[in-house]
């Protein structure tokens, strides 16, 4: 699932692309993925793409009142709006030439005021888009925690050090931090030190400034090199991301550590893949690394299930 890094290096391309581009029309395939398609197709058109922002692991594409329209929307609601795209496991969204054929699994085309259309495809529709009214949207955005990046020291020892639960599953927990997901959270846990299943109050202050630099180092790193492309991430351009490159602890079971050459080991914490070097991420008491995968080792491969405060039957 693109986590932080990628769904900026997704919202920084679009901004390239589409910034002040008018919306001429609207084609929607499948529509389970999306709030209310109807709201799509009666309000997008006529509205200019004003700015696209990334909030957590979403990007709000911000969209201009129609042209010359000052009318109030019946919930009291000014004219501007938002467009939520949240990429899910497999979403991308780029413009293309509209004369261009469609790939397979398009669902959504906004035909723009230059000729392009800009497409989201998704083959496996956990993502979302939904056409969202300033009230809608203030609902949308509560209960989500502070930016990884923009946090500071303090706030993020409050929000790490009180806790009684894992400190993967704070990092994962986007009503903690918004925008983390298993990919940055392993890396700067590694990189911090610190074991995932250590309990957030267990960590002491300088521990969770260590790993707040951590995080923040990694994700901006992350951000330079474009994202990770673990399975199929592709960026506004269409091209793969090479943060995976840089990976020290995900995905390498069994490989060894670049500190200490131990191998890493791996563990189901707060119900993930949680990748670790036993020697320098010490575990809690009654915490046991999954058995080193051999030959017939399992590979487990998992549905992103990364807290949300907002349940609506979603995973994200
Ligand atoms: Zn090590």
């Amino acid at each position: 699932m693109p986590e932080l890094p990628e769904v900026e290096t997704v919202a920084r391309g679009l901004r390239q692309a589409i910034l002040g581009r008018r919306i001429i029309s609207v084609s929607l395939g499948k529509t389970d993925f999306i709030d209310d398609p109807a709201a799509l197709e009666e309000h997008l058109p006529g509205r200019r793409f004003e700015a696209v922002e990334r909030y957590g692991k979403f990007m709000l594409l911000r969209l201009s009142a129609v042209n010359g329209d000052t009318r109030v929307a019946p919930t009291g609601d000014p004219a501007p709006a938002s467009l939520l795209v949240h990429l899910g496991m497999t979403g991308q969204i780029a413009p293309s030439p509209a004369a261009q054929p469609l790939e397979k699994h398009t669902h959504v085309c906004l035909l723009l005021d230059d000729g392009r259309e800009l497409r989201y495809t998704d083959a496996r529709r956990f993502g979302r888009i939904a056409y969202l009214t300033k009230a809608l949207l203030a609902e949308e955005l509560t209960g989500f925690g502070a930016d990884p990046l923009e946090v500071s020291k303090e706030e993020f020892a409050d929000r790490i050090c009180g806790r009684r639960a894992r400190i993967k599953a704070l990092l994962l927990d986007q009503s903690v931090l918004r925008g983390v997901g298993n990919i940055y959270a392993d890396e700067s846990l590694w990189k911090a030190k610190i074991h995932p299943a250590r309990l957030g109050a267990k960590l002491s202050r300088k521990e969770a400034e260590k790993l707040r630099r951590a995080l923040q180092e990694i994700l901006q790193k992350a951000i330079v090199l474009r994202g990770s492309s673990i399975s199929d991430f592709l960026d506004a351009e269409g091209e793969p991301g090479e943060y995976q490159r840089h990976h020290r602890a995900y995905g390498r079971e069994g490989k060894n550590c670049y500190r200490c050459k131990t191998p890493v080991r791996r563990a189901i914490v707060a119900g993930r893949s949680s990748y670790f070097c036993p020697t320098c991420q010490p575990s809690p008491r009654g915490s046991a690394a999954l058995p080193l995968a051999g030959k017939n080792g399992r590979k487990t491969k998992r549905r992103d299930a990364e807290k949300s405060p907002r349940r609506n039957g979603k995973s994200w």
